[in-house]
């Protein structure tokens, strides 16, 4: 057992939603209570925590959720967060209500914000990394990055069946501001022509060696997937119709789409793991850090590491989707 007391937890979810966050809900709410520990339940993120949106949860309460999209804890953005009188404020909540530690599941944001509060406050605060764009350093997976993958593909996939009739160059953008996980993985498994991410500029280049090559003498149907952070599709595709006119050009945003959905078996299995070493990590007294899996073994990374480092791209995947491209 912990040191330091440990008969409260709080646990909320913040910044962008994902796939998946219900099931770590679970996980940390019922592995929790198995360890006695009472858990209660914050809502809309650290808003929730400095307006004081709180409900004591039972194992009853996170039954049916683990196949659910979104999170019933709702999620939210929360400026407030940022400035040490909304800390402050969320701190007393934590006093008043009895909280002694934090799980937050979120992104690179709401780890900035646990790292300040937890320093400025000394309270125990362990993160789990849910997002579907998988930028975070230090894990090999986010959670909601499995099945916003599995849900791109099975768009391209039919826009493929559009392209292919018509003999169409299609642009489809996905999400991704500052990472091309999602574009580069979903671009090997439809099977897509070329991945635009923002970590290589080289790839822009490489699209007209694509039109050149592959479209222009064809006239097949074409598909190249486009990171939000890589330029843009509606970009992308009207630069290569001011150069190729004469094709038939066309644009597809996925958006929030990519968000939505019940979370793949990878996803509820890796939110289940990490919601559970999460209680562990706490109850070992570990603290500021964020949980990871790294070659299939969970890891704690700390807070400073996971905020400060960005997560690397694979040359040798980038190197796959070439090679198959041609
Ligand atoms: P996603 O990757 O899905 O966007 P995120 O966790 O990075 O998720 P953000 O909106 O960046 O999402 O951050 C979530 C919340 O964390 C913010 O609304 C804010 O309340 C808090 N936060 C972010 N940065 C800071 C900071 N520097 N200081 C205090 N709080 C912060």
């Amino acid at each position: 057992m912990s040191k330091y007391a440990l008969n409260c937890i709080g646990v909320l979810t913040s910044g962008g939603d994902a796939p998946g966050m219900n099931a770590a809900i679970r996980a940390v709410t019922r592995a929790a209570i198995y360890n006695n520990i009472r858990v209660k339940a914050i809502f809309r993120g650290y808003q929730g925590l400095i307006s004081r949106e709180i409900q004591e949860f039972n194992t009853q309460d996170v039954s049916n959720i683990i196949h659910h999209g979104g999170t019933i804890l709702k999620t939210a953005r929360c400026e407030e967060f940022r400035t040490a009188e909304g800390r402050q404020k969320a701190y007393d909540t934590m006093v008043s209500e009895g909280i002694d530690a934090l799980v937050v599941i979120g992104g690179d944001g709401t780890f900035t914000g646990a790292r300040i509060f937890a320093q400025e406050f000394n309270v125990p605060i362990v993160g789990i990394p849910g997002t579907i764009d998988n930028d975070l350093y230090g894990t090999d997976s986010t959670i909601g990055y499995d099945t916003a993958l599995n849900t791109i593909v099975e768009c391209v996939d039919k826009i493929r069946d559009t392209a292919t009739s018509h003999e169409r160059l299609f642009f489809v953008e996905v999400m991704g501001r500052g990472a091309g996980f999602l574009a580069l993985n979903s671009a090997i498994a439809a099977g897509a022509e070329a991945a635009i991410i923002p970590e290589r500029e080289t790839s822009v280049a490489q699209l007209d060696e694509l039109i050149l090559n592959g479209f222009r003498k064809s006239k097949n149907s074409s598909i190249v997937i486009v990171a939000e952070g890589g330029g843009g599709a509606q970009a992308m595709a009207g630069r290569i119709h001011a150069q190729y006119p004469e094709y038939d050009i066309r644009v597809s945003i996925l958006g929030h789409l990519q968000r939505g959905g019940s979370p793949s078996a990878f996803d509820r299995i890796l939110a289940s793991r990490m919601g559970v070493a999460a209680i562990e990590a706490l109850l070992d007294e570990q603290r500021s850090i964020m949980i990871g899996i790294v070659n299939d073994e969970i890891v704690n990374v700390p807070f400073t590491k996971a905020i400060k480092y960005d997560k690397q791209m694979s040359d040798s995947v980038i190197n796959v989707s070439q090679i198959l491209s041609i």
